[in-house]
């Protein structure tokens, strides 16, 4: 069924989000506004909207396909999705894989150094604070969740990161970090938002080189050049799944006297 869209609810930095006719259904616009440092910086380039929302596309039906629940419903065009209306939780949610951005600055790691295990970061969403950096006590005081959402938020980021990092690994990209928003519809905790080149860190493996805003942010090149490259990289991504077929593992016969015979399926996860 296609949804209409109504009238603008919410313009961000660089999405807008319209009702629709349908109940429980919002439609997300990537518009080609990018900006950075609290919007100090901002500029519009042609098509990166749609960049940012294929690749949003890509790795959203990527998570469902792994048992992530996302906002992810349908495309409408190449820029606009229609996504499940959430009640967000104003929290940026930050998984870091490697020491980089705003951790370098504000604490003695080096940049590029590995973080194994992953370190989380929940800033609360406000930029007329700056996205002030909260603890679990904060977050729990504030009511931005309960306990026991707020180990289910942690438990789905974690687990997202071990999907998004295999899937990038696969065409030689390092994830260093990147943000998640959540939101609830009903009492189900969803992944909301985007995931793009705005919202990950993500590393050549082989050269090093940035390949997502940090060029922008840093003028380290030509933006759209990279993000053009970087979507084409992911969303013709093969999955690790694709990559090697599971085979069924073949069962020992029962009652035989042969050994069950050694597969090379994975375990699944
Ligand atoms: O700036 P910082 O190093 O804290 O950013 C960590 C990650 O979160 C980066 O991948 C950045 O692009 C993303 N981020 C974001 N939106 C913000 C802040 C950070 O997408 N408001």
């Amino acid at each position: 069924m296609t949804v209409k869209q109504k009238d603008l609810l919410y313009a961000g930095k660089a999405k807008s989000v319209y009702r629709t006719d349908a109940k429980g259904k919002l439609v997300v616009e990537f518009r080609d506004d990018i900006t950075a440092f609290d919007g100090g910086k901002k500029d519009v380039l042609a098509k990166k909207g749609s960049y940012n929302a294929e690749v949003s596309r890509f790795i959203f039906e990527y998570l469902e396909e792994h048992g992530v629940k996302t906002h992810f419903l349908s495309m409408i065009d190449d820029r606009r999705m229609v996504v499940r209306e959430l009640a967000m939780i104003p929290l940026e949610v930050i998984v870091r894989n490697v020491a980089a951005g705003s951790i370098v600055r504000n604490y003695p790691f080096k940049e590029g150094a590995p973080l194994n295990p992953p370190v989380i970061v929940i800033d609360y969403k406000d930029d007329s604070r700056h996205d002030p950096m909260l603890n679990d006590d904060l977050i729990i005081a504030l009511g931005l969740t309960t306990a026991q959402e707020l180990a289910k938020i942690k438990t789905i980021a974690f687990a997202i990161n071990r999907l998004l990092s295999e899937l990038l690994s696969t065409q030689g990209i390092t994830l260093v970090d990147f943000k998640m928003e959540f939101g609830r519809q009903g009492r189900t905790i969803y992944l909301g938002d985007e995931i793009s080149m705005d919202s990950m860190r993500l590393w050549d493996k082989k050269t090093g080189a940035s390949l997502d805003k940090d060029v922008y942010r840093f003028n380290k090149g030509d933006v759209m050049a990279t993000y053009n490259s970087v979507a084409g990289r992911i969303t013709g991504a093969k999955t690790p799944a694709q990559k090697a077929p599971k085979k069924p593992a073949k069962k020992p016969v029962k009652n035989s006297t042969k050994k069950p015979v050694k597969t090379s399926a994975r375990k699944k996860r």
